[in-house]
């Protein structure tokens, strides 16, 4: 579908357009679970929390949270993304991608520090995004993971989302519950405590 059809579609139309763009694009992927879900479960189910969870019906952040993952972890391009979806969800997908040629210790710190600056779009995209993973740890621990890994991933993803705070009640509270649930202690506090 080319940039002119975009503006003629439904919404229906466009979200079944991500959605596919984005099933093809992670076909050979799959979640770091036991099990190793198909990787397109996650995009599908971020969507999914925005719209279904966190009442979000603005169509543009549904696709960009569809096509997350894309450009991070495939070969997509955000050239390849403007053409077939829009300038818009473009950004808000480059604001979501990890920069891959940095280490893994500077690239999570960078998230730290981006979260307050992000637009409205994508601190949506990354609240839905570190509630789907933080929920997938919970349900189970991934192969190779220490309790101690996915403690430092609770705790690295509380950094995030404090960046990211005043966004969506519906998203936060849903975390906020995430974290009181993990009992996880940082020094003398839990980690739900912290502000
Ligand atoms: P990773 O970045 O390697 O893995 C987490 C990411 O994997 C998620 O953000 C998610 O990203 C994706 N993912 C795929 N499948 C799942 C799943 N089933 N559940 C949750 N996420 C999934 O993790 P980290 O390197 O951040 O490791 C966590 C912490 O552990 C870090 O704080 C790090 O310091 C520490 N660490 C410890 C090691 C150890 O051996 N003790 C080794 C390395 C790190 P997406 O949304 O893009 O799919
Ligand atoms: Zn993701």
């Amino acid at each position: 579908m080319r940039m002119g059809e975009v503006t003629m579609s439904s919404d229906v139309q466009r979200l079944l357009e991500a959605a596919d763009f984005a099933a093809i694009k992670h076909k050979n992927q799959r979640r770091k679970d036991p099990e190793g879900t198909p990787y397109i479960n996650h995009p599908l189910g971020v969507s999914r929390i925005l719209a279904n969870e966190a009442g979000i019906t603005d169509v543009v952040t549904l696709q960009a949270a569809l096509l997350h993952d894309t450009v991070e972890d495939t070969d997509t391009t955000f050239a390849e993304i403007e053409e077939r979806f829009g300038e818009k969800v473009r950004s808000i997908v480059a604001e979501v991608t990890d920069d891959k040629s940095l280490s893994k210790k500077e690239r999570k710190l960078r998230q730290i520090q981006h979260a307050p600056h992000c637009s409205y779009e994508a601190k949506l995209v990354k609240l839905a995004d570190k509630l789907y993973n933080l929920r997938d740890l919970k349900r189970c621990t991934p192969a190779g993971w220490t309790e101690k890994r996915v403690e430092e991933y609770f705790i690295w993803a509380s950094s995030v989302i404090a960046g990211l705070r005043g966004t969506n009640q519906t998203l936060e509270k849903s975390l906020d519950v995430l974290f009181k649930e993990s009992n996880i202690l940082l020094g003398d506090k839990f980690l739900s405590e912290r502000d």
